[in-house]
């Protein structure tokens, strides 16, 4: 099993042995102090004494990024001293690992930090690293592409020294928590999401309980959304709640990737032996290409969500985003008493990527459509290319609708406030339907349900639309209330933090 190694990089004294005792309770069962963070000379015995778990003990100079401001001999002859006290491991950079010697139990990590990129050395350099008596062999760079993750990753395979290597960075979050897959003793962590010391470093909780890392191992199974930017989705939330709940042995991890390195990407990802993929923007309309088969629907919308391989490895494209907008608007109807969408008038507020699929779809299933938007020749051209009426913005009040459907973010958290339909316009017994899932009850829902509407929010289509990629991932029914619950909750935890 990999651990999670929390790193404490505090200023005072007092604060790191509150912090560690705190992280003890937490259940932390690996901390690395970085003695370069104490603004005082390191008092070892204060720290070391009575500590509550094994520790690492680190002091970096300021060309690996730490801050370490004395002498190169004051820290060498600091690092001596925590080996002489017997902690569990020291670090030490490749360049000083043959000037102290190994003594009693503590354990050599041998480490290499690049915080501008990855090096196209690197392999030869890790070489060079196996000779220096390390117990672990520690490589971190900065990821300048996804790919450099991959690089990163096959240093540990077949390691003969075990190897913790992991890329810093957004696009390096995905080795810091694959690297459990791939026999990594350990990786790192913070104390919480305030205190990073090294970019791209996620809280200690997060990885715990998020990524669940301490349980994946050889066998896991890897998930993952492609976006730029994606480090604000909720989609890892809902699929991890869903694993968890369903125990299987699997992770879903947020990947960033450019627009222009999605093919290179993929090529790479594939020696992770990625299962599937949820996708959004900007690649929905590359993804579809990139795979062997699609359904008749991504053919249509020109866009798929979803990736994930078949029951002979190819790779299929799928698009759950319409579905669940069909049957959030269809849920409305059944509150009235009527879930037939074919004949019905439906008015398309936004004329964007989502107001695009959702169209399409209420004319596939024999709806009325108009559209309306803000910049009136974009709202006509979506209308044009769909073959359905167009209504100019200032009139949209004036159109006479049996479903109304918000594509547009006005309402959206943090501008509450805003409705893109005013409140006496609406007509009691409309079904409305607002995309926008944070808040999950916005103005406009609210003022029409006070005018006896059936009201449906973006959140039942963004759970939808996960359930329906977690059972092409998985071949099994979505545990969708679990997953509904995981996005909530994801939504008030951002709320609350921010
Ligand atoms: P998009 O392509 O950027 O389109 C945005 C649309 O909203 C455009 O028509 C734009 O009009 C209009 N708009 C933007 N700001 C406006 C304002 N202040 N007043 C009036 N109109 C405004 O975005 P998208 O990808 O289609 O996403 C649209 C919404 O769908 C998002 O806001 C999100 O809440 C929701 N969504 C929901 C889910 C879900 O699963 N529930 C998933 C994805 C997205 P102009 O043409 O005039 O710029």
């Amino acid at each position: 099993m990999s651990q999670i190694c929390v790193s404490l990089g505090r200023t005072r004294h007092s604060m790191v042995v509150a912090e560690h005792q705190a992280l003890a309770q937490r259940g932390a069962e690996l901390v690395e102090l970085r003695l370069d963070w104490l603004s005082k000379a390191p008092d070892l015995g204060r720290l070391l004494t009575q500590r509550p778990t094994p520790v690492v003990i680190t002091c970096r100079r300021p060309a690996d990024g730490g801050r370490w401001k004395e002498t190169e001999d004051k820290r060498q002859a600091l690092l001596r001293q925590a080996i002489v006290s017997g902690v569990e491991y020291v670090d030490l950079e490749e360049e000083i690992a043959t000037k102290i010697r190994r003594y009693g139990k503590t354990k050599r990590i041998v480490s290499y930090h690049n915080f501008s990129g990855t090096p196209n050395d690197l392999e030869e350099r890790y070489g060079r690293m196996c000779e220096l008596d390390a117990d672990v062999i520690k490589v971190v760079t900065m990821a300048q592409s996804p790919r450099d993750n991959v690089r990163l990753l096959q240093l540990m395979e077949g390691a003969k020294i075990p190897t913790v290597a992991f890329c810093m960075g957004e696009f390096g979050l995905i080795s810091r928590i694959l690297c459990a897959k791939y026999g990594a003793p350990f990786s790192y962590a913070t104390f919480n999401v305030d205190r990073v010391l090294a970019p791209g470093q996620i809280s200690f909780d997060e990885m715990r309980n998020l990524y669940r890392y301490e349980q994946i191992n050889a066998q896991t199974e890897v998930f993952g959304v492609l976006g730029d930017p994606i480090a604000h989705s909720y989609s890892p939330r809902i699929h991890n709640a869903a694993f968890r709940h369903d125990q299987r042995n699997a992770v879903y991890l947020p990947m960033r990737v450019p627009a222009e390195e999605l093919d290179e990407t993929l090529e790479a990802y594939s020696w992770l032996d990625v299962r599937g993929y949820s996708v959004t923007i900007p690649h929905k309309e590359r993804a579809m290409r990139l795979a062997n088969f699609r359904d008749d629907i991504v053919e249509d919308i020109g866009a798929a969500n979803t990736l994930f391989r078949d029951n002979r490895n190819n790779w299929y494209a799928a698009n759950t985003d319409l579905d669940a907008a069909l049957s959030s608007i269809r849920m409305g109807l059944e509150m009235k008493g009527d879930s037939e969408l074919a004949g019905k008038r439906v008015l398309l507020l936004g004329a964007g990527g989502v107001a695009k699929a959702i169209g399409q779809g209420v004319l596939r299933a024999g709806a009325a459509l108009t559209v309306t938007n803000r910049t009136k020749q974009r709202g006509a051209d979506l209308a044009q290319q769909l073959g359905c009426q167009f209504v100019a913005w200032e009139n949209r009040g004036a159109a006479y609708v049996d479903v109304l459907v918000n594509c547009t973010p006005m309402g959206m958290y943090p501008h509450m406030n805003e409705t893109p339909f005013q409140a006496n316009w609406i007509r009691e017994g409309t079904v409305v339907f607002d995309t926008i899932y944070n808040p999950e009850s916005t103005l406009l829902l609210k003022e029409a349900r006070e005018r006896g509407c059936h009201c449906v929010s973006g959140l039942e289509m963004f759970v939808n639309q996960a359930a329906a990629q977690y059972q092409c991932f998985t071949r099994q029914a979505a545990p969708i209330d679990v997953m509904r619950e995981a996005l909530r909750k994801g939504i008030s935890a951002v709320r609350s933090a921010d």
